[in-house]
């Protein structure tokens, strides 16, 4: 018998008979034998609506108030799921965010869980009940409702699986597992068995929209393994986990990318001390966060200086960053909106060298011009055009043979003897 805490997204959801389904589906893990904690999101649609709903009476509805009216949205979807497990003769009862004690911070719209009270669900469980918690939502110390940002399901699920020590966070959703990399754009992407929590957190941080990105860092740091998985079909979906030191970490897991893109260059500035902090302080201080920097040392004592920021931001960074310029005394000011990011994400090349420069090679044979790269411990990133992304992203997967099923790395390049397996 194992504890398993299953998440089913807003789709899963989404009308009367996706609720009978999904009853059907935790009614069977059930007579399997297992206990189940089961969260719920929203109908699809739901939260937009409600959204709108305020929104038709001011465009800044009050953060508290708002929170009070998204919560309504995952508390039908708890209950109509109770009363389909109830139809199923499974015993069920639904809770809301405040009554299981999710205890938030009172950042109202994207609160932070802080602690869960599991004594309440622990009793049903032991009583043999199936326990059905609203997603999004929790409650802060002083009794106000919070919700924990879009999204926010997955958090809650990973975050009761934590709480309970369960066996499994099973996240339930409209597509069967991670990816190699998006299907739209190279349809011989394939599913993933499986993923360490670094690599997801990459992925999600670099596009991939399979998982809320704080719900994957909860559960790496609470160590709770995470499985997504296909509400509409049958399959083993994709287990993110740890790294175990003994098996063989594929090279590259996935190619992930961004459109979102856009980069800024300063062109001739001093080269002195200082300049970095100057040019890149009044762009922190716009609250415009910043992702790649380049900076090249001219001759003439002078430097250029790159930087990508998110496409939403670029207005607003190029009109600081002419500011800045003038003041610097800089040449000149150039900017490109119509960039994007690609990037290879892997464990596998902590322990290998000459992946980049393969990437490269797969990139200069297709003729596309990589404008920026930079490199992390289990990622390489390069901004090309936009107008490359899928023959990039196409020639990667290719590359590396994602099409094909796990690549060990190499025989014989393991890491050198001595190396202990970093645990960071
Ligand atoms: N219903 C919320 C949303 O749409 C939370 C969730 O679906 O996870 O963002
Ligand atoms: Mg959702």
């Amino acid at each position: 018998m194992a504890l398993i805490v299953q998440k089913y997204g807003g789709t899963s959801v989404g009308s009367i008979e996706r609720i009978e389904h999904v009853a059907d589906k935790v009614a069977a893990t059930r007579r399997q034998g297992h206990q189940v904690v089961v969260v719920v999101s929203a109908m699809s649609g739901e939260t937009d609506r409600l959204l709108g709903l305020a929104r038709a009476i001011t465009e800044r509805p009050d953060p508290r108030e708002l929170d009070v009216l998204l919560a309504t949205g995952e508390q039908v979807t708890i209950a109509l799921l109770a009363i389909a497990l109830a139809k199923r003769g499974c015993p069920a009862r639904s809770y809301t965010g405040a009554q299981v004690h999710i205890l938030t911070d009172s950042a109202h719209n994207k609160a932070r869980i802080r602690d869960i009270d599991a004594a309440r669900v622990r009793r049903d469980l032991a009583e043999g009940r199936v326990v059905v918690v609203a997603g999004f939502q929790g409650v802060d110390e002083h009794g106000n409702i919070t919700t924990l940002g879009r999204g926010g399901s997955d958090t809650t699920a990973v975050a009761l699986a934590a709480a309970l020590g369960a066996d499994e966070c099973q996240i339930f959703t409209d597509v069967d597992g991670v990816y190699t990399t998006d299907p739209r754009v190279a349809p011989e992407a394939r599913r993933l068995d499986r993923i360490t929590f670094e690599e997801m957190l990459e992925m999600a941080s670099l596009g991939s929209k399979v998982l809320q990105i704080r719900a994957v860092e909860f559960a790496g740091k609470y160590n709770v393994p995470l499985r997504v998985l296909s509400t509409f079909e049958e399959g083993p979906g994709t287990l993110i986990t740890y790294e175990e030191p003994e098996m063989e970490q594929p090279l590259i897991s996935g190619v992930a990318f961004n459109r979102d893109e856009a980069k800024l260059t300063v062109v001739g500035v001093p080269d002195q001390p200082g300049v970095a902090w100057r040019i890149l302080g009044p762009i922190a201080e716009a609250n415009i966060e910043v992702d790649m920097i380049v900076q090249n040392v001219g001759e003439d004592g002078t430097t250029d200086f790159t930087f990508t920021v998110h496409r939403n931001d670029y207005p607003k960074a190029l009109e600081i960053l002419k500011a800045t310029a003038a003041e610097l005394g800089a040449r000149e000011v150039t900017g490109d909106d119509r960039i994007v990011k690609i990037s290879l994400v892997g464990v596998g090349m902590r322990s290998h060298a000459g992946i980049a420069s393969r990437m490269f090679e797969a990139l200069a044979k297709e003729g596309i011009n990589i404008r920026m790269i930079s490199t992390s411990e289990i990622k390489i990133s390069v901004v090309v055009d936009e107008k490359y992304l899928e023959l990039g992203v196409r020639a990667l997967h290719e590359a590396f043979e994602l099409d094909r099923g796990p690549v060990p790395a190499a025989e014989g390049a393991a890491p050198a003897a001595g190396e202990a397996p970093s645990g960071s």
